[in-house]
């Protein structure tokens, strides 16, 4: 990927026939005037070249969009790119999934990781939410040699089983002293976030839930946790039965003095307070109406990672259902675990596929807008308005008419490697 950033200090003005903003609809022989590295205007190119008179940049038959955001990843799995087998039951998966992370070598990180970032980069990605549980990415995104191209946040993950009796007992991960979360070490950079995640509602004690959910909520972070990602959760979740509890026993985490929360994940999540607008839901597949009305009224969002769901036979999240509640909608890869690519368009293409009824602009805007929405970016990037960065991409489409616009993004974006301008 080229990036286009020659005397950034100029005045410029970037013309093409397409511009879609995502905040209003597309603009045809449109323009994005910037000057040292914010957006000042957007609108069609005849009124800006008089008010902007800099230097022209025409990209002819292309269109320039918002660079897009990758909500959900886990950048340190990338060594298992096809190592595990889609199709299988997903506590199956979870058993794989641990048993080769242990297998991982240590030469192997590196390379994996680099690829990883190039596939992303290549696809048009300025930020991530990336998840993990290692201190890998931190220190990846904290070298100075710009191996790190992106904003966004990095989210601890912490997985506390959860608790046979006595709090103090709670066998605790890194980050906890004494019960409570320690403040992440300043290695990372100004555009580059750290907080906390909770891994699942099956799989982190309610107290832990809670203390993350503060620590991010202190700090203006958002509080993203996996959510009703498969029918085992909910098994477990409603009657602490299922393939979930025998995992959990097989790992000597089985809670002796667990209370069941005998409730969906996103009614349990709800009881203990941690769903606001801070909060995104990761995956939300096995939702139902009341899940979806207490999402709609606390204003949480989901992230939605349609080909992760696919590859792990999971089902398929009520996608029409939250975009006509209002649920705010955000995309994610998901990790190499459970996908073969690190793609947004690839996932807006999938998930228009599983929903057809979404229209395409919902969709375009859940991997740009939602996206920055749900990681606390979007001041500055998701869409394109004046005062924004002037990042964004350049895709040449070819003639292209007005109406098909959205839906060339959504289901042709993936085959077109845009330019990541930086104006
Ligand atoms: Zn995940």
């Amino acid at each position: 990927m080229n990036a286009y950033n020659k005397s950034p200090n100029s005045l410029r003005l970037h013309v093409a026939r397409w511009v879609v903003p995502v905040s209003r609809p597309p603009i045809e022989n449109g323009a994005i005037a910037t000057f040292e590295g914010k957006i000042l205007g957007v609108g069609p190119a005849s009124e800006l070249r008089a008010s902007y008179p800099g230097e022209i940049k025409d990209y002819g038959d292309s269109i320039l969009c918002p660079a897009l955001i990758n909500t959900h990843s886990h950048l340190e799995l990338s060594p298992l790119k096809r190592r595990l087998s889609p199709g299988g039951s997903f506590v199956d998966w979870v058993r794989a999934l641990i048993e080769n992370r242990d297998l991982i070598r240590p030469e192997e990180w590196e390379p994996a990781i680099y690829q990883a970032i190039k596939e992303m980069q290549e696809n048009g990605i300025i930020a991530v939410g990336d998840v993990g549980n290692l201190d890998i990415i931190p220190l990846f995104s904290s070298r100075k040699d710009g191996a790190w191209p992106f904003r966004g946040v990095f989210f601890q993950e912490l997985v506390c089983p959860i608790p046979n009796g006595a709090e103090e007992e709670i066998p605790l991960s890194a980050p906890f002293v004494n019960g409570k979360i320690t403040e992440p070490m300043d290695i990372w950079s100004p555009s580059f976030h750290y907080a906390f995640s909770a891994h699942a509602p099956y799989s982190v004690a309610p107290q832990i839930l809670k203390t993350i959910k503060a620590w991010d909520q202190s700090h203006g972070m958002p509080f993203p946790i996996h959510v009703a990602e498969s029918e085992e959760e909910i098994e477990f979740l409603q009657g602490g039965q299922g393939p979930l509890r025998e995992l959990l026993k097989e790992k000597g985490h089985w809670p002796l003095n667990y209370d069941i929360p005998k409730a969906s994940p996103v009614r349990y999540l709800e009881t203990l307070g941690l769903l606001d607008r801070h909060t995104v839901c990761v995956h939300c597949v096995q939702v139902d109406r009341d899940d979806i009305s207490i999402l709609a009224k606390t204003g949480a969002g989901v992230c939605l990672c349609p080909r992760s769901n696919i590859f792990l036979g999971v089902g398929v999240p009520p996608v029409e259902e939250l975009h006509a509640s209002g649920i705010p909608l955000a995309l994610g890869t998901d990790s190499l675990a459970s996908n073969d690519r690190l793609s947004i368009f690839a996932e807006m293409a999938s998930l228009s596929k599983l929903a057809p009824g979404l229209p395409p602009e919902a969709i375009f805007r859940a991997g740009t807008y939602g996206g920055a929405k749900a990681l606390g970016i979007s001041e500055e990037l998701g869409s394109l308005a004046s005062g924004k960065a002037a990042t964004f991409l350049a895709l040449e489409s070819g003639p292209i008419g007005n109406k098909d616009i959205l839906e060339f993004l959504v289901h042709e974006g993936y085959k077109e490697l845009g330019n990541l301008v930086i104006g």
